[in-house]
């Protein structure tokens, strides 16, 4: 079986080292030549606009799938021609454009933060002074680990965000005071057949996820399992599918869908039976879909913008590292750790090696 990827970044990877184990090939298209999941397959570097590379690509392989959203919906629908695509272009779409989003989950009754549609310098600020609380100003499509988004908090800075962001359209979210943000890895198969993670409590530094933890029973794990169930549904949805949630006081408002394996499933390579990669493939090959149960409790932390020392992890007993093998960067995602039955001295101390050096994340640890 051979599976093209498009995308060939670090989740890229990360389904090339689930699927290797079952025999599976992977060819992977970017345009980036740098992608860090290129020496896992075959690679073919070219624009998403290039349509000879892109008949290349799809005629090799059996099944083509995507580790990035941002996937142009053209090539999608040029590639579904000559291998079937998962997930479909349809789906995809929806998840490109937060107010598509956000009017598709208000359309299967799941709760959103209020929004409004900016189209102009003018109607952010009209919108920021009519609306007296906080807004969260976001560019419609492209945004990710924050990128693309400002915090409103006076009409005043309305010219500037509107400069800031690119003079492009927008969303404004009003800002919702959560507890806690969470957010469900589900699967579905051709065949119906689907299953969910548990649920997973994400904290973000920055806008950048940093850190992720489950808990066992979950009070909202039935709630988030119900509305991700429609979400596939509705979208006859094949593959991993991840809804981001905020939880106001048990009450689950959903953010935004990732149609593809995320990072706060990272931790099932280590702690779930079955890791998200694996049955994302498993999905995508209408293969019987892996157990999904917890095996130990864990803390998963990103690896941001430098490689700390690997030897002081790795002395860390139950400590995973996860190195994608990309050159540093401001804010860039490098790796990530997954801690196995953690003590909590054992986070703090990873959290020291991870933060110390971090100006902006330096308050994470007073
Ligand atoms: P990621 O790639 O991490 O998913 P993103 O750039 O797609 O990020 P969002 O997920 O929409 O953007 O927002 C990033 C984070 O900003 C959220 O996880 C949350 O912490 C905060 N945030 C976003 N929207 C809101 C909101 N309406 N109210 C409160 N906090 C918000
Ligand atoms: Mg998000």
């Amino acid at each position: 079986m051979k599976i093209g990827v498009l995308g060939a970044g670090q989740l890229g990877r990360m389904l090339a080292l689930a699927g290797i184990p079952l025999g599976i090939e992977f060819v992977f298209y970017d345009n980036k030549p740098q992608s860090c999941a290129a020496g896992l397959g075959k690679f073919i570097c070219a624009e998403f606009s290039d349509q000879q590379k892109l008949s290349e690509f799809a005629d090799q392989v059996d099944v083509i799938t995507l580790e990035t959203e941002n996937v142009p919906i053209a090539t999608l629908e040029f590639v579904i021609n000559k291998a079937p695509v998962f997930p479909g272009s349809d789906a995809v779409a929806v998840t490109q454009d937060r107010i598509r989003e956000k009017e598709f989950f208000n359309r299967l009754g799941i709760p959103t933060a209020r929004y409004f549609q900016v189209d102009t310098g003018s109607a952010l600020r009209q919108i920021a002074t009519q609306h007296k609380h906080t807004l969260m100003i976001k560019s419609r499509r492209f945004g990710y680990d924050g990128k693309g988004q400002m915090q409103l908090d006076h009409p005043d800075q309305a010219n500037t965000i509107w400069q800031c962001l690119g003079q492009q359209p927008l969303i404004a979210e009003q800002r919702i005071a959560f507890n806690r943000e969470v957010s469900i890895i589900s699967v579905r198969r051709q065949s119906g057949e689907m299953c969910f993670y548990p649920l997973v409590e994400n904290y973000h530094l920055d806008g950048i996820l940093f850190r992720s933890h489950s808990q066992k029973n979950d009070p909202r794990q039935a709630l988030a399992e119900e509305y991700a169930q429609r979400v596939m549904q509705a979208l006859n949805y094949v593959g991993v599918l991840t809804i981001e949630f905020f939880d106001c006081d048990g009450e689950l408002v959903a953010n935004e869908i990732a149609p593809r394996v995320h990072n706060s499933g990272h931790w099932s390579i280590d702690a779930a039976t079955t890791s998200q990669f694996e049955n994302h493939l498993r999905a995508i090959l209408n293969l019987p879909l892996g157990e999904t149960s917890l095996e130990r409790e864990f803390v998963m932390y990103n690896i941001i913008s430098r490689m700390p020392d690997k030897s002081a992890l790795l002395a860390i007993k139950g400590l995973h590292l996860h190195d994608y093998a990309k050159s540093s960067a401001m804010k860039r995602k490098l790796g990530h750790i997954t801690l196995c039955n953690p003590t909590e001295k054992e986070c703090s101390v990873v959290e020291r090696i991870l933060v110390q050096d971090e100006p902006s994340q330096a308050s994470y640890l007073n």
